[in-house]
């Protein structure tokens, strides 16, 4: 029998589980969010033992090197020896500076890092409450013109951190942040290649930092937003965003609702409808997409479909914690 030693205890894997369903069946207080690879929240270090190199996809190299994997997409058919992930070197303190309103049930929130942060636009933070509560926020903010790291956060109902954040945090709070990860952001080169960014709710965030960043760096090439929403208060920032392509004429901006009463000057329908009813094909675009996740998926086969290299296709979906504690179905033994 396998087994998974964490804390000076040894776990045996149960059938086809993964190293962090073995470590929450027998209720270790592991953190973790998305159990699907995407968030990081759930890093551990591996002392002993060969993990496979795709439970370390996302994570930069520097922590690579060190051990440092996803028990979430781990599988458990190895012994490991594994140990939490060292604070300091995953996460810094920052100062809230500012909580702000951006919509009904949007607010943008403020950091200073206490050591500079060395990220990209659209890269992904993961943000600590003192009690330890983790959860991933993109950076709206671009470290080329911004001083601070700033964030947008959607309330969800019933949700822990997105209401503490909207009726408890304030500036002078001190958080602690982990990152920056994933590689949904501009790089530059090929300016005249078109940009193609597609997002849902708070997926504004990453992709407005991008587009600011793309038009700092003198991107020529054609740069496309399109931003859906069901309510029309979801859409938020369309003046400073209208103002935005009213100074960049590479710059376009389209608003989309999938719900009733569209305003003037917005789409009706939904977003990935609206992308690719405007665009034919997308050879040789790039194409960032960030927000819901079925929308995610949906915008990227349809995207790589029309002709987007995969290379050129960035996505990041919004993925919630996962409260299932058992391993999830194989899809294989349905068919
Ligand atoms: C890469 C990435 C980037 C992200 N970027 C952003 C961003 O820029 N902005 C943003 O707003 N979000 C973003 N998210 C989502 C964010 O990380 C959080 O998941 C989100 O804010 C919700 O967290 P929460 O603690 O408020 O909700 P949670 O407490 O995690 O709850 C999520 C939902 O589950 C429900 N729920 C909770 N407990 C239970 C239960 N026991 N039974 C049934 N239902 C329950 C809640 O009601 C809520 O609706 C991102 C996620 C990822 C993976």
């Amino acid at each position: 029998m396998t087994k998974v030693a964490f804390g000076g205890r040894a776990y045996e894997y149960a059938d086809s589980e993964t190293v962090l369903e073995t470590l929450l069946r027998h209720k270790l207080d592991v953190p973790y969010s998305c159990k699907k690879g995407v968030c990081l929240s759930c890093m551990l270090r591996v002392i002993d033992g060969a993990i496979p190199e795709e439970s370390q996809v996302g994570i930069r190299d520097t922590l690579r090197t060190q051990g440092y994997f996803l028990p979430c997409i781990c599988p458990g058919d190895h012994d490991l020896t594994v140990a939490s992930a060292e604070d300091t070197a995953l996460f810094s303190r920052a100062v809230v500076s500012d909580v702000f309103p951006l919509a009904p049930d949007i607010k943008g929130v403020r950091l200073t890092p206490a050591t500079e942060l060395y990220y990209h636009a659209g890269q992904f933070i993961n943000l600590r409450r003192a009690d330890g509560l983790t959860r991933c926020y993109s950076l709206a903010s671009v470290p080329s013109i911004d001083r601070q790291l700033e964030l947008h956060v959607k309330r969800l109902p019933g949700g822990d951190m997105s209401n503490w954040i909207f009726d408890e945090l304030q500036g002078g709070e001190v958080v602690e942040l982990q990152g920056p990860n994933g590689s949904c952001f501009y790089l530059p080169g090929r300016a005249d290649q078109n940009l193609l960014l597609i997002g849902t709710g708070t997926g504004l965030a990453p992709l407005i930092g991008i587009a600011r960043d793309a038009l700092h760096d003198g991107h020529q090439g054609d740069i496309r937003l399109y931003h859906g929403s069901r309510h029309a208060n979801g859409l938020y920032l369309r003046r400073q965003l209208r103002d935005l392509a009213a100074r960049h004429a590479n710059f376009l901006y389209i608003p989309c609702l999938s719900g009733a009463d569209v305003p003037p000057g917005v789409r009706a329908g939904r977003v990935a409808s609206a992308v690719f009813s405007d665009l034919g094909g997308l050879a040789d675009w790039r194409v960032f997409i960030c927000g819901a996740p079925p929308m995610v998926e949906e915008a990227k086969k349809t995207a790589y479909l029309a002709g987007a290299a995969i290379a050129d296709i960035h996505a990041d979906p919004f993925e919630l914690r996962d409260l299932r504690r058992k391993p999830r179905p194989d899809p294989s033994s349905h068919k």
